[in-house]
């Protein structure tokens, strides 16, 4: 998969190829050519080889979008972004992705946008995503939505926590709380509280008191699942997985994922 223009240029070069088509990496950002003859290749809207909502809506008879660039398939209903008649000073709570793409857009608009975020750089939980083996790419996220924030002249408070006093202090017509998901844990199973059961973000950010075989509950069929037991596993752990699906990722977009997955372990 090419997915930057240098890594073409490098192929062409190379005699490899007479022209590179890159599908995805157009609808991550329709402007990608334009912005690469001008010159501006930091400006562009990375894809990050998810396949979800392109392949994977299309595979559900839904139309193409993209999860890196959501306005990619909506331009008939969102259209060009315009100045807004009634300036807001806004207080954004949280440097997620949900918080980042509101608060770009917002000041895009004319909005004036002051974010909060307690951890040192922005990316919310998406930093944590991207170290996992099948999510590598996903940093992408953070970095390409941390620069639309900051070109688009939002005001960012790191390591600082959004109090009640510091809100206050800005004296702002409108607060967006963005703090992000919380895991689920289901009260009515007994147990479900004892300090040897961990979330993924617990298991993750402190695997010196994980136990050396894991028991690994994956209840969506998603990449957090797969990836959390891919993970465990580089670590060392003997992982063993309960999942009501007939197999692991059976949700993943694309089989080709599944085959990724099925690369890491050696055991189901
Ligand atoms: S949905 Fe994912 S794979 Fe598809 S173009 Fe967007 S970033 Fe790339």
């Amino acid at each position: 998969r090419i997915i930057n223009p240098r890594q073409a240029e490098d192929i062409l070069a190379a005699g490899h190829i007479d022209m590179a088509g890159m599908t995805r990496a157009s609808i991550a950002d329709p402007n990608f050519i334009k912005k690469t003859v001008e010159q501006r290749e930091a400006d562009i809207i990375y894809c990050v080889g998810c396949a979800q909502a392109c392949m994977g809506r299309v595979n559900r008879n839904q139309h193409v979008t993209c999860f890196q660039n959501p306005f990619t398939g909506r331009e008939h209903v969102w259209g060009e972004l315009t100045n807004t008649t009634n300036r807001k000073k806004i207080v954004v709570v949280g440097g997620g992705p949900a918080g980042m793409s509101f608060a770009w857009v917002a000041a895009s608009r004319g909005h004036e946008v002051n974010l909060y975020d307690d951890h040192h750089e922005l990316g919310g939980q998406v930093l944590l995503a991207e170290q996992l083996p099948l999510c590598l790419e996903l940093g992408t996220v953070a970095r390409n939505l941390s620069r639309q924030v900051y070109q688009a002249g939002v005001e960012v408070y790191l390591n600082t926590s959004a109090t009640s006093e510091t809100v206050i202090a800005q004296n702002p017509d409108e607060v967006v709380l963005a703090t992000g998901s919380k895991p689920y844990l289901p009260q009515n199973v007994q147990g479900i509280n004892q300090n040897h059961v961990f979330t993924f973000e617990r298991a993750f950010t402190q695997p010196d008191l994980l136990g050396d075989s894991v028991l690994l509950i994956d209840n969506d069929g998603h990449q957090r699942g797969a990836s959390t037991a891919a993970w465990l596993i580089k670590i060392g752990k003997k992982v063993q997985v309960v999942t009501e699906f007939s197999h692991i990722g059976s949700n993943f977009e694309m089989s080709l994922l599944r085959v990724r997955i099925y690369q890491l372990f050696f055991k189901t």
